[in-house]
């Protein structure tokens, strides 16, 4: 897993449930939390790239049987995506066997990749399941709940996770800085509701734009980052075009009326020296331009060259 989703996990579910732990593809454990250490007396140093099954908590069923291969409930959920519940008996690092319900889901992290849950807990722990704790964590921490797109933190996580990926493999990508033109207009004209509705239908129509595999959150107030892989400055500015002209079409309805809403946006490639600071910066700088060159229109950073892969 990258080091971006295994901070991610680690902040969110470090100190809030009983036992998790994450398995991979390869049924290595990648992830172990303090809840973990507690039950099996394992710290995250003892297990972490070592198989689960190899001499570390070896499930047993009710009659003593080792669960293996194709027994394993954790490799079977791994195999079909299906979420189980089981009852087992685990191996605590001093060895004793202690009874512990398993919750196993299968996950995807933020790089998309399929990884398996593993919850363990006992008599005590509240009966959520470990599928709702996460959709409710991942709400708390990286969704901006009026327009339901990502927040500030996801566009970072996401954001660093690209610059390391330009770092290592020179994929190229490109940042924007969106900022919705005289907001405050709106706010004083039509109120603080009608407002939140701009927001709300600017954010869900340049999500809608985006391919799949670039990210866009609200990055605070009436400005929102949109993060865009494998571009050059021409195909960087024919994306923010498209979403600058696309919020130009869209518009809040009023009764009978239809109330416009327009975006200025500054755009640029990352470079290999930038930090998330320096770029979305050098973005925020370029959007001022599109204001002070009318507002409704975008400014593209076009020294930056890369390598475009694909
Ligand atoms: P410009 O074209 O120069 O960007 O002008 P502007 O009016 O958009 O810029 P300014 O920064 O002066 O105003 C932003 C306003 O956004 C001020 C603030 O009250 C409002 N705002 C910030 N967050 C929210 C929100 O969640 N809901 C609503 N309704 N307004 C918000
Ligand atoms: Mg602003
Ligand atoms: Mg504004």
């Amino acid at each position: 897993m990258m080091d971006l989703n295994e901070d991610y996990y680690k902040k969110v579910l470090d100190n809030l449930y009983d036992g998790i732990y994450f398995i991979d593809q390869g049924m290595k454990i990648i992830y172990w939390n303090k809840g973990a250490e507690n039950h099996t007396g394992y710290t995250h140093a003892d297990v972490i790239g070592k198989n689960c099954w190899k001499n570390i908590l070896m499930c047993v069923n009710e009659e003593g049987i080792k669960l293996c291969s194709g027994s394993c409930p954790i490799s079977q959920t791994a195999a079909d995506g299906c979420l189980r519940e089981v009852d087992v008996y685990i191996h605590h690092k001093e060895g004793h066997l202690i009874p512990v319900s398993m919750r196993i889901a299968p996950i995807r992290d933020l790089a998309m990749q399929v990884v398996v849950a593993v919850e363990i807990y006992n008599e005590s722990s509240p009966k959520f399941t470990l599928h709702q704790k996460i959709e409710e964590l991942k709400k708390l921490t990286l969704v901006d709940p009026l327009t339901e797109l990502g927040n500030r933190q996801y566009i970072e996580i996401n954001l660093k996770g690209k610059l390391e990926e330009l770092k290592r493999y020179d994929w190229s990508v490109g940042v924007l800085f969106i900022d919705i033109d005289n907001f405050k207009e709106i706010n004083d004209n039509y109120g603080h509701n009608t407002g939140d509705q701009a927001l709300k239908i600017v954010g869900r129509t340049m999500l809608n734009t985006l391919r799949t595999f670039d990210i866009i959150g609200r990055w605070g107030g009436e400005e929102f980052v949109a993060v865009i892989v494998n571009v050059d400055d021409e195909k960087l500015a024919t994306v923010a075009e498209r979403l600058r002209r696309l919020v130009e079409r869209s518009g809040i309805s009023r009764n009978s009326d239809r109330l416009g809403v327009t975006v200025s946006i500054g755009g640029t490639l990352a470079r290999k020296d930038d930090t998330i600071d320096t770029v979305i910066k050098r973005a925020d700088k370029l959007m001022y331009k599109s204001k002070a060159s009318g507002r409704n229109c975008i400014s593209i950073d076009t020294r930056v060259k890369v390598n475009m892969s694909g």
